[in-house]
């Protein structure tokens, strides 16, 4: 396997996650992966970002009730980064339906629904681009070397 490239990207802590008081949980899980936060900020979503955000699934039968939980509390917003963040992360967070998500991942310990799942990540580096764009400028991330990276990385 070649060697995975150090990426960003875009996470979300739905406002089930903020409701629930996971959103400790969650970052927690991050933190101890060894993943570096590069943005993070609390946000009522606006219809009109929520529907940008999601826009891929504009039509679907669930689009208007994920648009309405999606805004229906605040969310938080983060940019994280590490080798590979963008595939490790989706395997972190789980298959999109608590009930069917593998233990150990974030959606398989800790829900049960197939719309309120608790979190979003960006599913490609295409999206990851897409998404890191829309929910912060860049001024908002931070580049700082985190001191932990000679442990995380570590070839042996
Ligand atoms: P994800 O990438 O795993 O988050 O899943 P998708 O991109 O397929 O769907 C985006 C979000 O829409 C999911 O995280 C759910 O919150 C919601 N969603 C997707 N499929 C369904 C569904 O069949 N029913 C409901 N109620 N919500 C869904
Ligand atoms: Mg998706």
């Amino acid at each position: 396997m070649p060697p995975a490239a150090f990426e960003t990207t875009l996470l979300i802590a739905k406002p089930d996650a903020v409701q629930r008081g996971l959103v400790g949980e969650i970052v927690g899980r991050l933190e101890r992966k060894g993943l570096q936060l590069a943005g993070m900020k609390l946000v009522h979503v606006p219809r009109k970002l929520a529907e940008q955000h999601y826009a891929e699934h504009a039509g679907k039968g669930f689009f208007d009730g994920l648009i309405a939980f999606f805004t229906s509390a605040p969310v938080v917003v983060m940019a994280v980064r590490g080798v590979g963040s963008i595939a490790v992360c989706r395997t972190l967070i789980g298959a999109t339906n608590g009930r069917l998500a593998a233990p150990g991942t974030i959606r398989g310990d800790l829900g049960l629904s197939g719309g309120h799942n608790l979190i979003h990540g960006s599913d490609s580096p295409e999206s990851a681009e897409r998404e890191l764009s829309l929910w912060f400028d860049d001024a908002e991330l931070i580049d700082y070397t985190s001191s932990s990276q000679g442990d995380v990385y570590d070839p042996s």
